[in-house]
């Protein structure tokens, strides 16, 4: 059985054609062993669109755990039982509903589709939450006494604002960047091709940040071939991105879904491993969106809240 909950532009290989409006990620054809999310900004509404198989009705049972009574508000026309904490809606074979559920407290709700006298795993999770607001810095290591970056202030403005509306739109977190695009030049000392993050090179730019009070912020540093220690010679260059504490270290020209990836790490996520379709999976496509998971977001959600 096919995912019941409309995908949009989601493609079969879970990459979306752009970024998707508030969905996470759900891979289509998964239903339901892979549950679908969808998290709604307070205030804001989404509309689901929930179908049925031709030959049998369907009832979608919704549970409200947390007792937030009207948190997510649903709008439908399909027919409605109200019991305790389940909301059950009965659904016509071979029928397509659509379910407006807006957001008016921070809330949770879960769907669970099946046929009547079934009981079903849950199919369908929904959060409904306000703004959070996670504070970074960036810098930019233009050059040192042998290499300059080929730089261009406009091209990171706007990488940084489809960075910073990702988050806007997948989790409502608000990335607020502090001061000026810090431009760091090492007119003498050498940084080398690759800049090794966790040698006396990495130690110099990481002093930058802690000198200029930027050290409890989440930092962005973007430069040229970043390395963690010296590949072997014939070692290809897979890396674009390191993250470790509250530092980021990005290899500049590459897409934002990189800088995307990199501050998840900033905020408590790890990498995931071959064959998951998140973006925190190392590789990760680069030409087209992919979102964060329900879990993912819920934990980038928790760990920014509890920032300064
Ligand atoms: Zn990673």
């Amino acid at each position: 059985m096919s995912s019941p909950f409309s995908s949009y532009d989601c493609e079969s290989d879970g990459t979306w054609s752009g970024p998707p409006n508030g969905f996470s990620y759900f891979p289509k054809g998964s239903f339901p062993e892979s549950h679908a999310y969808q998290f709604i900004p307070l205030g804001q509404s989404r509309t689901v669109w929930i179908a049925t198989p031709p030959d049998r009705e369907c009832t979608l049972s919704v549970v409200d755990p947390a007792n937030t009574f009207g948190g997510i508000a649903i709008e439908t026309e399909a027919a409605r039982t109200v019991g305790g904490l389940f909301d059950v809606f009965t659904l016509k074979p071979m029928s397509t509903t659509a379910f407006a559920l807006r957001a008016a407290a921070e809330a949770t709700r879960i769907f669970v589709l099946s046929t009547p006298g079934s009981a079903e795993r849950p199919t369908f999770y929904v959060d409904g939450g306000g703004v959070i607001t996670i504070h970074y810095s960036v810098s930019v290591v233009l050059r040192d006494c042998s290499l300059s970056l080929i730089y261009s202030e406009g091209a990171l403005l706007n990488l940084l604002s489809e960075v910073e509306s990702i988050y806007a739109r997948q989790a409502n977190i608000r990335l607020v960047r502090v001061g000026p695009i810090h431009k760091l030049e090492f007119r003498g000392m050498s940084l080398g091709p690759q800049i090794i993050t966790d040698g006396p090179q990495g130690e110099a730019i990481r002093d930058h940040i802690t000198a200029a009070g930027r050290g409890h912020l989440k930092n962005l540093v973007y430069g040229w071939d970043f390395e963690t220690k010296p590949k072997p010679q014939n070692a290809s260059d897979l890396s674009s991105g390191l993250a470790g504490g509250n530092v980021a270290f990005i290899d500049w020209g590459n897409p934002a879904m990189v800088t995307v990836h990199e501050f998840g790490h900033l905020i408590g996520l790890p990498d995931r491993p071959k064959g998951d379709v998140t973006i925190m999976q190392p590789t990760r496509s680069m030409r087209k969106f992919i979102g964060f998971d329900g879990f993912q977001i819920e934990m980038i959600r928790r760990v920014g809240r509890l920032l300064p």
